[in-house]
């Protein structure tokens, strides 16, 4: 999640993000897109080697980056019709069992903030399982005092993070173990006005559920993404899922009806 005014796309330098949108929009790709080179030396890289994009979302290494790219310059076809993530064209879920066992840990480096981290990461996890009595998120306190992705008896794990690059920031359901962790400010967490801590952490679990960003769908005219998605719903631009600053209609982070028929129709009622 992350609060900016005017750009997600903050990796792409200013001529580069009028040639996606040019791109989203049928237009002919502007020649002053960035080279890979420059994308990546733009591209944010996280305190464990990921490289960020869209905001808050992760990807692993160069190669990964360079697919990421790729997708960015080449011309889209707009798709109409929450979405969900897709990888080589299949949807990105987990398996029904998994779902209703989403184990987690939240690491007890966050001090004197880890009760209120604990307590958004519950209350952003039940918007979701009250949507679907499919999704369990399970917190395993036991594993707190050693939570990494490295410990494999949780699913993932909740991690401070003390950049200021985004609030948190997640993963989807086909990252690795090594990659499956949810980073978080803590501070900003708490100081992000109308976006509550659990609204924020609702909106890092839909990434953790495999849902895209609401705004990378045409209808938002702006924030274009990708087109690696499947729609679930119509257009909603007040899901939880869309950034407010994206010519979003809601400004709470909130979660929308349309958001609950979406995840439903996934993983089940
Ligand atoms: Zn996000």
């Amino acid at each position: 999640m992350k609060r900016t005014s005017t750009r997600v796309l903050t990796a792409l330098a200013g001529t580069g993000l009028l040639a996606v949108t040019a791109a989203a929009t049928g237009h002919a790709v502007d020649s002053d897109a960035p080279t890979y080179r420059e994308f990546k030396a733009d591209t944010f890289q996280d305190t464990d080697g990921q490289y960020i994009v869209n905001g808050d979302v992760p990807v692993a290494q160069a190669g990964a980056l360079k697919s990421f790219y790729d997708g960015l310059v080449a011309p889209q076809t707009p798709t109409d019709g929450l979405i969900i993530n897709t990888v080589y064209g299949s949807d990105d879920t987990w398996s029904g069992g998994q779902a209703a066992n989403l184990t987690y840990c939240v690491s007890t480096k966050f001090g004197a903030d880890h009760t209120a981290i604990k307590n958004a990461m519950a209350s952003g996890a039940g918007q979701w399982e009250s949507a679907s009595s499919k999704i369990n998120f399970v917190h395993d306190a036991s594993q707190d005092g050693s939570c990494t992705v490295r410990n494999k008896k949780v699913v993932f794990s909740v991690e401070p993070t003390r950049t200021t690059q985004y609030i948190a920031r997640a993963f989807f359901p086909s990252s690795s173990k090594s990659q499956r962790n949810v980073l978080v400010n803590a501070r900003s967490l708490h100081s992000s006005g109308s976006w509550t801590p659990s609204n924020i952490m609702a909106h890092e679990l839909g990434h953790v559920l495999g849902f895209r960003h609401e705004h990378t769908r045409p209808e938002a005219g702006t924030c274009f993404e990708d087109n690696s998605w499947r729609p679930l719903t119509a257009y909603d631009s007040a899901s939880i899922m869309h950034y407010p600053q994206c010519n979003g209609s809601s400004d709470d982070l909130s979660m929308t009806s349309t958001d609950r028929a979406g995840v439903q129709a996934v993983y089940g009622s």
